[in-house]
């Protein structure tokens, strides 16, 4: 499933190309995803004002309003010259008058596109979001007065999206590690200390993996090549039963609110402090 920095590599890969463009055509093959797509037959002539992104939304905005697009689980945004043949699962194109053509495929259909004619922050899809991981909205002050009653696991309280936005199941498991907490321990007795370390775990981690991300962009734009995730430097997803890189202790894998995890019992002994 795509996850925020693959999300953000895409949203710096096709902004070049797009922002300045013209769309030219509209093209919708199947518009059963995980809603009925919404791209409207008006935006043909529309020039491209702005590509931005919240949370795992791309938006991108013309005059006559903003494309919400959301990848689901399989979903891609590629730039292909106008003239590529179509392939399986290739369901919305958006010609733009350069001749490039950005084309969204998806096997599995549970992206999603919603047009807005007004503020996209004010979509019900983007109203309830927290802050995004990467902005000075985000800190372990944010973090720790959002936990004060809340008796979840800490690793569910920073999955919220409510909470703060994008941080997946991967980036949570490895944020933890890192900041040395159990995702076990309920939210409201984690450390305001321990939020603070946290919260500079999970903003470093997400810009590494964007980093990372970004070295794909150039297989990324105008081929079908996905942007791959930062595997090569995770320190416990994926990892239970193997040692671990700090102590060799052997990681514990778990399920936790129905993802599975992966822990250092001795590393990560800790509510905060430590
Ligand atoms: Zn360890």
């Amino acid at each position: 499933m795509p996850e925020l920095p693959e999300v953000e590599t895409t949203k710096r890969g096709i902004e070049p190309f797009l922002v300045g463009a013209t769309i030219a055509g509209v093209v919708v093959r199947n518009k059963h995803l995980r809603w009925p797509a919404q791209v409207p037959q008006a935006l043909a002539g529309q020039p491209i004002t702005r590509v931005g992104r919240r949370a795992k939304y791309i938006l991108i905005t013309t005059p006559i309003g903003t494309l919400i697009v959301h990848l689901g689980m399989s979903g891609s945004l590629r730039l292909v010259d106008a003239q590529a043949p179509v392939k399986t699962h290739d369901h919305i194109d958006l010609q733009l008058s350069s001749g490039h053509c950005l084309r969204y495929n998806d096997p599995r259909r549970f992206g999603s596109f919603h047009f807005h004619t007004s503020d996209p922050a004010e979509h019900w899809l983007l109203t309830d979001l927290g802050p995004e991981p990467l902005s000075n909205n985000f800190s372990g002050e944010h973090l720790f007065q959002q936990s004060r009653r809340r008796r979840i696991a800490v690793k569910s309280h920073i999955m919220d999206s409510k909470i703060v936005v994008g941080v997946g199941n991967i980036y949570a498991a490895e944020a933890l590690f890192s900041a040395g907490i159990r995702p076990t321990v309920q939210a409201c007795r984690v450390t305001r200390v321990g939020y603070d370390r946290l919260a500079s775990q999970i903003s470093r981690i997400l810009a590494r993996a964007i980093q990372v991300g970004g070295t794909t962009l150039r297989d990324f734009v105008g081929s079908d090549g996905q942007p791959g995730y930062f595997r090569q430097s995770l320190n416990v997803y994926g990892r239970a039963g193997e040692p671990c890189r700090v102590c060799a202790s052997l990681l514990k894998g778990m399920v936790l609110g129905q993802r599975s995890t992966v822990y250092c019992p001795k590393c990560q002994k800790t509510s905060g402090w430590r």
